[in-house]
């Protein structure tokens, strides 16, 4: 597969932030993410929904999935998130073949991202300073909505 060049996902990664932005607003974590199909367009965004729909199963990444829709193949596509996806999500990559992932960082919260990479999927991490501070003056101010969410 063709690498992915950095302005590329530093742009699909805009889209990402901007959830995880409205995420917040709502009162929500921040936590953004949006799938682009194999040749660059946008298939769905989403963002982490636990609080505003009460359902732990709403993530970013599992969020802007369902926003696609059906899609006959996941060859190709990149889901690009705001954080380093959990195991949950990570799951999600596998089970559909998602071929790339593009992460915002991966300072806050290390998820599956390794493992991911070690399973033929093409990871970027992006190290963006603008996700870690959201997600560090979130974590400061709700540590026991974010330790609920990552299951400690
Ligand atoms: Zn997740």
């Amino acid at each position: 597969m063709e690498l992915l060049d950095r302005a590329t996902a530093r742009t699909w990664l805009a889209t990402a932030v901007a959830e995880a932005r409205a995420g917040l607003a709502e009162g929500g974590i921040p936590i953004g993410a949006a799938l682009y199909g194999a040749d660059g367009t946008p298939l769905g965004r989403g963002r982490n929904r636990r609080v505003q729909d009460d359902d732990p199963s709403v993530h970013a990444e599992t969020a802007a999935f369902r926003a696609a829709g059906r899609q006959r193949s996941y060859r190709g596509t990149t889901m690009v998130t705001t954080l380093s996806p959990c195991w949950y999500c990570s799951g999600l990559v596998r089970q559909f073949g998602i071929s790339r992932v593009v992460v915002g960082e991966a300072v806050t919260f290390h998820g599956g991202h390794h493992w991911l990479a070690e399973n033929g999927v093409q990871i970027m991490l992006l190290d963006d300073a603008e996700c870690a501070a959201m997600m560090r003056a979130f974590i400061e101010k709700n540590p026991a909505l974010w330790h609920e969410d990552i299951g400690l």
